[in-house]
């Protein structure tokens, strides 16, 4: 017989249909009831299995089920009694009276409870286990969540003429301050890739390219060590655009987060829109950071404060006297400091194009007008102390690239993790990420990182055959 999900179940009162999925839980009344509450990818489901009923063998199979069976279940679908009723299910006027049950896999014991909410259990168990835990009522919904919200901002973005490109997770690095994961090259002894801690570069490459409107769902590589709630690889939604100054790229976005939150999380209230903007000298002086919670109510769970923080200083000072980039080296100066980028002078001075937008106090996203004169990136690389041969070796595609008819352009990345994890309440990234790494970036499920065998190291070159 054909399986029926359990969201369609209510409208087939009076029907016989077969539902499939996992006994959720079981409850044993006396010897002649058993209620199983049937859980599929759509729902859960109160099944009645009165034994008087059923064939000796269905019985037989209704007395060995236990918690996390996998079920094949026909019935028929009957309004609750009175007392039974729980109002504001979905499926909680109606049950279904077992009359065929069909047992097509066992289930060990769990090692935690799955249908409780697992945010208590100890994590190092939920991501050994995080198939099971993934089960759970919550972490289902976040993932569903996770799915709509990435399925609205492809929607939202073909639908302002962007086109989906995937860049190369193979490629060479980026200079955007973070350490990255390297991939040594079997065929090119003592040579390596890295992963990209973004598709900066291919994103403007593709801006000279013609493309225009350039969007991904980037997962995204950063070989740090453990800070706060960071994960190694994460995923952004990076986009890019030709021919824009910043106000196009922020009212782009900021029109994208208000739809997000009205079709998304539509409980939640934004607080002012549009989203303020604070310069960066205002935000470091009034509130001591450059991710400033402006919240008016830290107490409400459904308020949600964006906000926009601009100028940045292009250059900051490094620990040898030096001078390196704040945010993207990538960026334009501010009109008003070209000049002085140009000249290399006051170059503490500069200001960047770079805009970060900031929820309730966390950076959701970054971006910036882009350098797209050769000169001016060249200057850049020499502020920072580039040697010439530094800046051919590491830029020379860029800067050569951008000789070939670079269009103005600009774009931004926003943490697709975060948001999620705000607009669901949930107080880390890992709640919203399907399988993510502990803290200290480690797979306890798969068990990764790993060692390998001396063989693969050998044929990689990184130990000596
Ligand atoms: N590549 C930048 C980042 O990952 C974002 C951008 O400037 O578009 O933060």
């Amino acid at each position: 017989m054909e399986r029926t999900w359990i969201y369609n179940a209510a409208k087939m009162v009076g029907q016989t249909a077969t539902f499939k999925g996992w006994a959720k839980s079981v409850r044993v009344m006396g010897d002649k009831l058993a209620f199983i509450d049937l859980r599929d990818g759509s729902g859960v489901l109160q099944v009645v299995c009165y034994k008087p009923d059923l064939s000796p063998e269905v019985a037989a199979a209704v007395d060995s089920i236990n918690t996390e069976y996998v079920l094949e279940i026909e019935g028929e679908v009957k309004t609750r009694g009175a007392k039974q009723v729980k109002e504001g299910e979905p499926t909680g006027m109606i049950e279904l009276a077992a009359k065929r049950v069909v047992v097509l896999n066992t289930c060990e014991v769990p090692p935690f409870e799955i249908d409780k909410d697992t945010s208590g259990i100890n994590e190092e168990l939920r991501l050994k286990y995080r198939y099971l835990d993934l089960r759970s009522d919550r972490m289902h919904k976040n993932i569903w969540k996770r799915s709509a919200i990435t399925r609205f901002v492809r929607e939202h973005l073909y639908g302002e003429h962007f086109q989906e490109i995937e860049t190369p997770i193979l490629t060479k690095g980026t200079p955007e301050g973070a350490r990255e994961f390297l991939v040594p090259s079997r065929v090119h002894p003592g040579k390596f890739y890295v992963l990209p801690q973004s598709p900066q570069q291919h994103k403007q490459l593709l801006m000279v390219a013609g493309t225009e409107r350039y969007f991904q769902i980037a997962r995204c590589f950063r070989d740090e060590d453990q800070r706060g709630d960071r994960q190694p690889e994460f995923t952004q939604v990076d986009l890019e655009m030709s021919f824009v100054e910043r106000d196009d790229v922020m009212a782009l976005v900021e029109g994208m987060l208000i739809d997000l939150v009205k079709k998304q999380s539509p409980e939640k209230r934004i607080q002012q829109v549009p989203f303020p903007r604070i310069s960066y000298k205002e935000a470091m002086e009034k509130y001591g950071n450059d991710r400033p919670d402006i919240r008016e109510d830290k107490n409400d769970p459904n308020l949600l404060a964006f906000c926009w923080v601009i100028d940045f200083p292009f250059f900051e000072k490094t620990e040898d006297g030096g001078w390196t980039f704040t945010h993207n080296p990538f960026s334009r100066a501010t009109p008003e400091h070209r000049e002085a980028l140009m000249e290399k002078k006051d170059v503490g001075s500069i200001l960047t194009s770079q805009y970060d937008i900031v929820l309730n106090g966390f950076e959701i996203g970054g971006g910036s007008i882009r350098n797209h004169e050769p000169e001016a990136l060249k200057r850049v690389f020499e502020i920072m102390g580039f040697s010439d041969e530094d800046i051919q070796a590491q830029f020379g595609h860029m800067l050569e690239a951008f000789s070939f008819g670079a269009p103005p352009h600009g774009g931004i990345a926003l943490g697709l993790d975060r948001i999620i994890a705000l607009l669901q309440d949930e107080p880390n990234i890992r709640e919203v990420i399907a399988f993510p790494k502990t803290g200290d970036a480690r797979d306890p499920m798969m068990g990764a990182p790993s060692e390998l065998p001396e063989k693969a190291l050998r044929e990689v070159h990184i130990k000596k055959a």
